[in-house]
């Protein structure tokens, strides 16, 4: 059956507009998943809720076969839209600010098409919806069952992306998007008179000391070519200039854009630990250290990339246009493929466009997208299910 896309694109750029005039926050994403839930019964689809506000269907193929994972991210962010548009925010304080709105679009319009070609596809397409992206929302998905019945055999995520410009795709295989833990670092002194300071173990010396040593991770523990990033964001600590402090809290993120679970050495955090324990010990101080997972690394796998590039984009973009793309930013769509082994890719669809003003970074007050390409993602999530399920 052939696809004339161009039938499509008042409804994807409709649709787009609806989520973001209604934004809402993670995990509160109530009337955006009901509006999913309805546009997907239209299609004659069976939605049902997975972890809180998430959506899964699943649109059978006419023969029996592998079953292809497509996600769309839900939530937006806690951002007052400063963009004089007539689909602007209706809720104060809250923002589609990373595109989110067009990627649940472009899932409900591939939908859309794919239930028009279900008698073609030899295997079942699973729609994903997902919440709360921004602060890893994917994993509760994942423990809910969602890469089971059916079993997901392969999975493909795409994001429209202000840094690439319109008409452009980003896709390379291996790192894409960093492993991004926060941490928290609590060191422990004990306080005395300023005047006798030999009387007690000073938190805050002990802590400056370790905001800068901890630079000396990236630059001179790991190969410079594989990016890490420890940024210690803030410090709190001391209550009057006559007391020695007893207590400080540092907290902050590491970033790294290689797989750190297993790398044959010592992974960034473990390296930390090491550090803030031996400066601890310098100063007869105590830590406690914990990290909180944000993201796990993004690996896209290389027959997935090279199935992309082979069957998919010759129908999307000349070959020119595609760029090796990868950034030090998280994402979870990991828990869809390399956390849980399951082979995958994620895409970046260049929405940046100057004339159009929609070339403002991720999460701004002004972020835009250039509607244009919304159409794209539509052609690249119904082209990979159906090229993957021939
Ligand atoms: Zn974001
Ligand atoms: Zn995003």
């Amino acid at each position: 059956m052939n696809i004339n896309y161009k039938e499509y694109e008042k409804e994807v750029i409709e649709l787009r507009r609806y989520f973001h005039e209604n934004p809402e926050l993670g995990f509160k994403e109530y009337n955006t998943s009901e509006h999913i839930k309805e546009y997907l019964k239209k299609l004659g689809l069976d939605p049902y809720t997975v972890a809180g506000t998430g959506v899964v269907a699943v649109i059978k193929g006419g023969y029996p076969g592998k079953t292809v994972l497509l996600r769309a991210d839900m939530d937006a962010l806690p951002i007052q839209e400063e963009n004089d548009v007539s689909y602007a925010s209706k809720n104060p304080g809250v923002m589609h600010a990373c595109g989110h709105d067009g990627h649940m679009a472009m899932l409900l319009v591939a939908a859309r098409v794919l239930v028009q070609l279900r008698d073609e596809l030899h295997g079942n397409v699973k729609l994903v919806f997902q919440p709360n992206e921004e602060i890893a929302g994917a994993c509760y998905m994942v423990d809910e069952g969602v890469l089971e019945n059916p079993h997901v055999d392969a999975s493909f995520g795409v994001h429209l992306w202000t840094p690439i410009e319109s008409g452009k795709i980003g896709l390379k295989s291996g790192p894409v998007m960093a492993e991004m833990f926060n941490f928290k670092i609590n060191v422990m002194g004990v306080s005395c008179h300023s005047s006798a300071p030999q009387d007690g173990v000073d938190a805050i010396l002990c802590a400056s000391n370790i905001v800068q040593v901890l630079q000396s991770i990236p630059v001179r523990e790991i190969n410079p070519m594989d990016t890490t990033i420890i940024s210690v964001c803030s410090i709190h600590g001391g209550s009057s200039t006559n007391i020695i402090s007893d207590k400080v809290v540092l907290e902050g993120s590491i970033r790294y854009l290689y797989d750190g679970r297993d790398d044959g050495m010592e992974q960034p955090r473990k390296r930390m630990e090491r550090i803030v324990n031996g400066i601890c010990a310098a100063y007869r101080a105590k830590a406690e250290i914990s990290f909180e997972p944000s993201n796990y690394i993004l690996i896209n796998d290389e027959e997935s990339v090279a199935f992309l590039k082979e069957k998919v984009m010759p129908e999307i973009v000349p070959d020119s246009e595609i760029i090796p793309y990868c950034t030090m930013g998280g994402e979870d769509f990991s828990e869809f493929t390399n956390r849980n082994n399951v082979p995958g890719a994620f895409i970046f669809i260049g929405t940046g466009n100057r004339e159009k003003g929609t070339d403002h970074p991720h999460h701004c007050n002004t972020f835009n997208i250039d509607e244009e390409t919304l159409i794209t993602g539509v052609k690249l999530h119904v082209e990979t299910a159906r090229k993957y399920l021939q």
